[in-house]
């Protein structure tokens, strides 16, 4: 499954956030830095509308989302790549996630301890990214020798690393994440197993107050435009009501997100800002017994699609049957998608697109 790291300077109301994503009380959250000492692991459902329609239209008795990972990740302070805090523990983590989602205090409230004795996101945001950057610059630098030994003997794969280290080092060195190194499609592979902890793209997650919810205040404008500078995304949250709304049945939800203004939970808005910074899609399997939604990378065949079901689908793949969503709701379902010309036999080239629904027919 896909992965998403939460990580940000203590007390800025990760453990909060997290508690709130996976509705358990798994992270305490406590007003102290290091609260969270292990990472904490815990899998939301993604929310999507098109499931429930699809249930309703193929008569499914229940539904099943799809679901992202999400870790805590404490431990990461000022000088946390020297050892500082936690130290190293948290490095290890980081390098499984496949995003990070950065939470960045924007609300005010002296009763919690600011690390940095002050609300301030951009520094905070610079403080965080320079420790990851410095365990990058650490690790490329380790790698250096070896690699020019082996250029200089002939190996062609250390030449080229060599050449896409240096490159990386030199960006860092200039103070910017690894993520903007600028690389050629064919190096995407190399890049990815260098590892780093600044290539994995970062969505911001700016905590308010309650009562900036809705538009959020100064300190998250300045996050905003940030984001918009670097090409990255960024929402407005507040912890403290997702940990409220975490607690309350649908219909309570909507009623309380109406009287703070809000169309919808944060979290939500989270995990779908979490989905579009992965390139993920979803796709479908709709029967009486269930309706389903599958989570893909953009782009993935039809094969390879099967395989997030079970691996020997991919292996004996025939073909998969296919429905467009709107096809699928607007013509009753299967049945009558068929009479409409609408299901397609797809083959092992088919790159499966968001929504559809899918039968695979395989040999065992
Ligand atoms: P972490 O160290 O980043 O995991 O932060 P926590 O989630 O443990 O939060 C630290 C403290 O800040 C806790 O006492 C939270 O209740 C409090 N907190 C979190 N979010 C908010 C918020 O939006 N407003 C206020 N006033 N307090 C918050």
């Amino acid at each position: 499954g896909f992965k998403c790291g939460i990580v940000g300077l203590p007390n800025v109301g990760k453990s909060t956030l997290f508690n709130a994503l996976t509705e358990t009380a798994a992270a305490q959250a406590a007003n102290y830095p290091f609260c969270t000492i292990e990472p904490n692991v815990g899998e939301v459902a993604v929310p999507d509308p098109r499931l429930d329609k699809l249930a309703e239209v193929g008569k499914s008795q229940q539904i099943i989302p799809t679901r992202l990972t999400f870790v805590d990740i404490a431990g990461l302070v000022k000088g946390a790549s020297k050892g500082e805090g936690l130290g190293n523990q948290f490095l290890a983590t980081i390098r499984e996630v496949d995003a990070i989602a950065h939470v960045v205090r924007c609300f005010e409230d002296s009763d919690i301890t600011h690390v940095e004795g002050k609300v301030a996101p951009l520094a905070d945001i610079e403080t965080i990214e320079t420790e990851l950057m410095l365990a990058d610059l650490e690790s490329l630098e380790k790698r250096v020798d070896n690699l020019t030994k082996k250029a200089k003997g002939g190996d062609k794969d250390s030449k080229e690393q060599l050449e896409l280290v240096t490159r990386a080092l030199t960006l860092l060195r200039d103070g910017r994440p690894a993520r903007f190194l600028e690389r050629k499609p064919e190096e995407e592979r190399a890049f990815r197993m260098l590892g780093l902890l600044t290539s994995k793209p970062v969505l911001y997650v700016c905590n308010v107050e309650e009562s900036s919810a809705a538009d959020g205040n100064k300190f998250s404008e300045q996050v905003m435009a940030r984001a918009k500078e670097e090409g990255a995304v960024a929402v407005v949250i507040s912890a403290k009501i997702e940990s409220e709304i975490a607690t309350l049945s649908r219909e309570e939800r909507v009623d309380f997100l109406d009287t703070l203004g809000l169309h919808e939970a944060g979290l939500d808005r989270l995990i779908r800002a979490g989905y579009e910074l992965l390139h993920l899609i979803t796709y479908f399997t709709v029967g009486p017994k269930e309706a389903r939604a599958w989570t893909i990378t953009k782009g993935t065949k039809a094969p390879q699609a099967a395989a997030v079901i079970h691996t020997d689908f991919e292996k004996g793949f025939i073909r998969a049957e296919t429905i467009a969503y709107n096809d699928y709701v607007t013509l009753g379902g299967e049945a009558g998608a068929r009479d409409g010309g609408k299901l397609r036999l797809e083959g092992k080239e088919y790159v499966v697109a968001d929504g559809d629904v899918m039968h695979f027919r395989f040999n065992t």
